[in-house]
């Protein structure tokens, strides 16, 4: 099963398709070009368009994951979201308008593609038994730079630095990832975390 991972960086991808791994029940491979690293969000258009057409464009690739952190952007409404600056609202509006340019998949293949985001950053899921107040509830009644303030006290605790190394980075988020309750990520962040759960589970490339 092939899945590309588009994420902030190499250390992020490798934690995400573990995650992924956990939640689905199954291994899952990177693609053969490989995954997609989103390192500035300004261009991030251009990354998910170019990774939503690739993986497109491979008949070997099953889903394509799309996740990155909130940072101190506001956490997405179920309900009448306002959209901009809601990065999941922004991704769907881009995934959307990339599939209108797409041509026809080969028959009996599926490209699945699932959104996470998490906020205020994807050290608040693997961090969940430790830093109860970086829940969604608790970060929805505050400012976006009160929730960037918490992403580098999450960064301190669980690397030691707000500024990690890649390797560092790795070795802590996988450390944490093998163990983490997937069931109390998703009580804490029903909206990014959920989103993620609620689209993998619905890939319909496992049924028999
Ligand atoms: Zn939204």
């Amino acid at each position: 099963m092939k899945v590309a991972v588009l994420a902030e960086s190499s250390a992020d991808a490798r934690a995400i398709r573990r995650l992924c791994s956990r939640v689905l029940n199954r291994e899952i491979s990177p693609p053969d070009g490989g995954d997609f690293e989103a390192t500035s969000w300004p261009g991030i258009s251009k990354v998910v368009a170019a990774a939503l057409v690739r993986s497109w464009d491979t008949p070997t690739t099953n889903g394509l994951v799309i996740q990155v952190d909130g940072n101190g952007s506001p956490i997405h409404r179920i309900k009448d979201c306002p959209g901009d600056p809601c990065r999941i609202c922004k991704f769907r509006r881009l995934i959307q308008v990339s599939l209108q340019k797409v041509k026809t998949r080969p028959r009996n293949t599926r490209l699945e593609i699932v959104v996470g985001v998490a906020y205020p950053a994807i050290e608040s899921w693997l961090n969940v038994d430790r830093q109860p107040d970086s829940s969604e509830q608790r970060l929805a009644e505050l400012d976006g730079s009160h929730m960037v303030a918490i992403k580098r006290r999450l960064k301190v605790e669980m690397y030691g630095t707000e500024s990690p190394t890649l390797e560092e980075m790795s070795r802590g988020m996988m450390a944490r990832v093998e163990g983490i309750d997937l069931r109390r990520i998703e009580m804490r962040h029903p909206i990014g975390f959920g989103e993620l759960r609620s689209g993998l589970n619905g890939w319909t490339m496992f049924d028999p």
